[in-house]
């Protein structure tokens, strides 16, 4: 197909099926949303996490607002590596809001010892102020 009959078809919304464009448009995929790595991490934390929700179905943090049945684990120490992620032994059974009111009221959480405290280490500046 000739550009001026691409240009006539695309302006009277037909749409082109020659085998060129066929091939064309199955190659446009782009970039994935998460890399083949993550979502196999993401598939072993859920089927990790799932039996784990239903072992513990009450939430246990009942902040105000609390709608009681548990959605997710609460990790207190954090889940930046894969081993704390998986790590469930130290979870606390939550619910949504509890889990997003435990990072929004972050100074509430730490005397109710939901979360440990952030910033203690003072290794970034350890170096500048040597004695
Ligand atoms: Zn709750």
């Amino acid at each position: 197909m000739g550009y001026l009959e691409e240009r006539r078809a695309a302006k009277c919304g037909i749409k082109n099926t020659t085998p060129e464009v066929q091939k064309k448009e199955t190659k446009k995929k782009g970039i994935a949303p998460v890399s083949k790595k993550t979502a196999q991490k993401k598939k072993d934390y859920l089927e990790k996490v799932i039996p784990w929700i239903k072992a513990n179905p009450i939430c246990k943090i009942n902040f105000p607002g609390c709608t009681g049945k548990t959605q997710g684990a609460h990790h207190p120490n954090g889940k930046e590596t894969l081993e704390k992620l998986m790590d469930l032994a130290g979870c606390i059974p939550a619910c949504n809001h509890c889990n997003t009111a435990v990072e929004q009221k972050h100074a509430e959480a730490v005397k109710q010892g939901l979360i440990g405290k952030r910033n203690t280490k003072t290794t970034r500046y350890k170096n500048t102020f040597k004695k």
